[in-house]
């Protein structure tokens, strides 16, 4: 993947909102990533990059960070929280030189988004949207640990987790997002929105509230094949759980 990856990659220039000054960051060439398929959480595989490395957006100098789609969206009171609580405390750096972002440096990268975004006041759908991606991040870099590494296990164990504690955060906030704003919700419409939900309420062992979701999104007019095939797919997964707390 890593020779042509980047070749897939453009450095773009930013102006930060917060410190005015003009940065780089990696960004995936338009219509150039080969999409696969998605995973049961909508992890998406493409078969030449993975494009939840380049969502972030970090400004080496004043610290800000944002998904791409946010950036250039602060209110002046946003611009002011975070200059008083992320710039101050910040120290800038040199831009770094390398040629693609590892899954460790996104994650990183995706972390510092997560704390501009809380801190900044974001809403529940901003925040639930990073944590979504940071789930993923951290399967992808469960996914790329080698065979023959020693301690293989003991990673993968520890990945993993950190991906279900995301991914947790993400339904909680996403659940929030669901009740108080209007949709789009992170970038998804109602069906896909409540097929996610319904599968971290399946991850969560809420097997009657997953149930309830899907049940609205197969019926719904506008769910796609693609969407309907994974609910029923999830459906079968929670069947069983369901008899066995009734029995
Ligand atoms: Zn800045």
């Amino acid at each position: 993947m890593d020779i042509n990856e980047k070749n897939l990659i453009i450095d773009r220039t930013y102006t930060c909102p917060i410190c005015d000054k003009q940065f780089h960051s990696k960004t995936v060439k338009s219509n150039s990533a080969k999409f696969v398929d998605t995973m049961a959480d909508l992890r998406p595989i493409h078969s030449n990059i993975n494009v939840t490395k380049y969502d972030a957006i970090c400004c080496p100098n004043c610290g800000f960070a944002a998904l791409a789609k946010n950036f250039n969206n602060t209110t002046s009171i946003q611009r002011k929280l975070i200059r008083e609580k992320i710039q101050s405390n910040y120290k800038s750096h040199e831009e770094s030189e390398c040629d693609t972002y590892t899954t460790e440096m996104a994650i990183s990268r995706m972390k510092m988004v997560l704390l501009c975004t809380v801190t900044k006041g974001g809403k529940d759908s901003e925040i639930g949207n990073v944590c979504l991606k940071i789930c993923w991040l951290y399967q992808d870099l469960a996914d790329e640990i080698p065979d023959d590494d020693p301690n293989a296990q003991a990673k993968r164990e520890t990945y993993l987790k950190e991906a279900d504690n995301a991914g947790m955060n993400a339904y909680e906030r996403l659940t929030k997002a669901r009740m108080n704003e209007g949709f789009p919700i992170a970038g998804m419409n109602e069906t896909t929105l409540d097929y996610l939900l319904a599968y971290f309420a399946y991850k969560k062992g809420e097997y009657q509230t997953a149930m309830q979701l899907l049940s609205g999104v197969v019926s719904s007019r506008s769910v796609t094949p693609r969407l309907k095939d994974k609910s029923l797919e999830l459906k079968e997964l929670i069947k069983p759980k369901l008899h066995e707390e009734n029995s």
